[in-house]
C-alpha cells in the first residue's frame, strides 16, 4: 500500500523543528489529560455515560433536531437546514445582504473549516476575520489547522513574530504577552466594526434550544454578543437531549483536551437579546449542517464516528500524528479522528492509504472520552479499501502469493523443501540486493532484513534428539 500523501509525510518527518514542537505540545496535553482525568474517581463511568448519551442522541437524531429547532424558534431564533457548504454560505450571504454587513468576526469552528466558509464568503466580497489567536495566526498564513484544538500548534513564538512583522507591519517581537496584545488591538477594532459574528457550537441542547460554546480566550463571547447578528454553524451531530447531560460532557471535554477541569468560558446562548436586555445580538441564527453526516449515519457500525466532541485527545496520544503532524493529513481533520472521518465524508478513494496510517496500538480508543472504537472503525475502512481494490482487479499478485503460501504450508514435504531453498537463496544474496528488490523495498528502507537461521527448528530438533 503506497500513500498518496507519502510525500507530505516525508517532508513532515524531515522538518525537525516542527516535529519537536508537535511532540512537546502534544506531550503537555497528554500529561494534562492524565492528571485531570485521574482526579475523577468516576472517570470510566462518565465515559460510559457519554457514550450512551451520544449513541442515544445519534440514533434519535431526527427527533432531537426537531425539538431543538422548536425551542430555538420559541426563543426568537431561526434555524436553517443546510445540505452542504454552498447552502450554508448562501444563508450567511443573504443575511449579510439584508443587514448590509461587510465584515464578519468568527470564533474557532472546525465545521466552518470543513466547508471553507471564509473562502466562500470572500468570493462574494465579505471579509471574515478569525478571532481565536491560533486561528488568526493561521489565517494570516493562509494555512489550515494543524490540530483540532490548537490550530497553530506547529508554530513557535519566533514564527509568530515573523508572521506579525510581515502581515501586520509591527516590529519583530517574540514575547508572547506582547504578541497577544498586538492581536488583541487589531481584533478589538474588528469586533466593534463587524455586522455579523459567526461561531460554531460544541453542543446543541434540544430541550432548551441553546447552543453551548466552550473556549479559553473570551473571543467567542465577543463574537456572539458584540455584532448585531449571531450565526452559529453546527454539524447536526452536535445535538444532545437535555441541558443536564452537559454535567457529563463538560466534565470530560476540557479534561480530555487540555487537562483543564473546565474551559475558562462556557457560554449558553439561546435566542436574540430580549426586550430590556442591554447585551446580545438582535438576530440569532443556527445553521444545521449535514455536509455528509447523514451518509455516516446510514452505517450502523461506523456511525459512532459522529459521537466525537472534538477534544483532540486521540491526536495527542497517537504515535503517528505526533510524528507527522496535522498538515500531512488530506483534510481538515487529522490524527485518528481524521483517519476515520475523512474516508467516510469523502470516500476511501480520496486517500486509500489513510486507514492504514495507523499502528492500531489502540491508544486513541482508550483516551476517547466518548469511547469511539476508533481501531474498529479503521479496520472496517481497511476492509472497504481492499474490497474496492479487489473489485478493480487489484491485489491479484498478493492473492496468488497467499495461495502459493497456503499450498506449501499445508504440505509438510513441500514446505520443508521450499524453506530450505529460501534459506540457501537468502544466504547467497547480498543484503543490498534484497533491500532493493520487490515488495521488501519500502519495508527495508527503515529496517534491517533479518537473516533466516541456517537450520530449521526441525533440523535442530532432529540433531538434538538423535545424539
Ligand atoms: S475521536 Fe474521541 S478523542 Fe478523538 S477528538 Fe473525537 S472525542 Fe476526542
Amino acid at each position: 500500500m503506497s500513500f498518496v500523501f507519502e510525500k507530505d509525510i516525508a517532508s513532515a518527518l524531515a522538518d525537525t523543528a516542527q516535529g519537536a514542537a508537535t511532540w512537546r505540545a502534544t506531550a503537555r496535553f497528554k500529561t494534562g489529560r492524565v492528571a485531570a482525568t485521574g482526579q475523577l474517581p468516576d472517570y470510566q463511568e462518565l465515559r460510559a455515560q457519554a457514550n450512551a448519551l451520544k449513541r442515544h442522541a445519534i440514533n434519535h437524531l431526527d427527533w432531537y433536531l426537531q425539538e431543538f429547532e422548536k425551542n430555538v424558534q420559541a426563543r426568537g431564533g431561526v434555524v436553517h437546514w443546510c445540505q452542504d457548504g454552498a447552502e450554508a454560505a448562501d444563508v450567511v450571504l443573504q443575511i449579510a445582504k439584508r443587514r448590509d454587513a461587510h465584515l464578519i468576526v468568527k470564533s474557532k469552528s472546525m465545521t466552518t473549516e470543513e466547508i471553507h466558509l471564509n473562502e466562500r464568503l470572500g468570493h462574494h466580497g465579505l471579509e471574515s476575520v478569525e478571532t481565536d489567536l491560533g486561528e488568526y495566526i493561521i489565517q494570516l498564513l493562509d494555512q489550515r489547522p494543524f490540530h483540532i484544538i490548537a490550530p497553530a500548534l506547529n508554530l513557535t513564538r519566533y514564527d509568530v513574530a515573523k508572521v506579525f512583522e510581515e502581515k501586520l507591519g509591527v516590529p519583530y517581537d517574540a514575547e508572547i504577552p506582547r504578541q497577544t496584545q498586538t492581536a488583541r488591538a487589531v481584533l478589538r477594532e474588528k469586533f466593534l466594526e463587524a455586522g455579523i459574528g459567526i461561531s460554531g457550537a460544541n453542543f446543541l441542547v434540544a430541550d432548551s434550544g441553546a447552543i453551548v460554546l466552550v473556549e479559553n480566550e473570551g473571543n467567542a463571547r465577543l463574537t456572539t454578543t458584540a455584532p448585531r447578528v449571531h450565526i452559529a454553524v453546527a454539524g447536526i451531530e452536535k445535538v444532545i437531549p437535555r441541558a443536564q447531560d452537559l454535567a457529563v460532557f463538560l466534565k470530560l471535554l476540557a479534561r480530555s483536551a487540555t487537562g483543564q477541569p473546565l474551559s475558562v468560558y462556557t457560554s449558553f446562548l439561546s435566542g436574540p437579546k430580549r426586550g430590556g436586555e442591554v447585551d446580545g445580538p438582535e438576530e440569532f441564527h443556527v445553521i444545521l449542517l449535514d455536509g455528509g453526516r447523514t451518509k455516516l449515519l446510514a452505517d450502523k457500525d461506523k456511525r459512532q464516528s459522529l459521537y466525537c466532541i472534538r477534544c483532540g485527545a486521540c491526536l495527542n496520544t497517537c504515535p503517528v500524528y505526533r510524528r507527522i503532524g496535522g498538515h500531512s493529513y488530506p483534510w481538515v481533520y487529522s490524527g485518528p479522528i481524521g483517519a476515520i472521518l475523512t474516508p467516510q465524508f469523502h470516500g476511501t478513494e480520496m486517500e486509500p492509504g489513510l486507514p492504514f496510517a495507523s499502528s492500531l496500538c489502540g491508544a486513541c480508543g482508550e483516551v476517547c472520552p466518548v469511547k469511539i472504537d476508533i481501531p474498529h472503525v479503521l479496520l472496517k475502512l481497511r476492509q472497504e479499501v481492499k474490497a474496492a481494490e479487489e473489485a478493480q482487479g487489484a491485489g491479484q499478485a498478493e492473492r496468488a502469493a497467499f495461495r502459493a503460501y497456503a499450498f506449501a504450508a499445508t504440505r509438510p514435504k513441500i514446505w520443508r523443501l521450499a524453506a530450505k531453498a529460501a534459506r540457501a537463496a537468502q544466504r547467497r544474496t547480498p543484503k543490498s540486493v534484497m533491500a532493493a528488490a520487490g515488495p521488501a523495498k519500502a519495508w527495508a528502507s527503515e529496517r534491517e532484513i533479518p537473516l533466516m537461521p541456517a537450520k530449521s527448528f526441525r533440523e535442530l530438533w532432529r540433531e538434538r534428539t538423535s545424539k
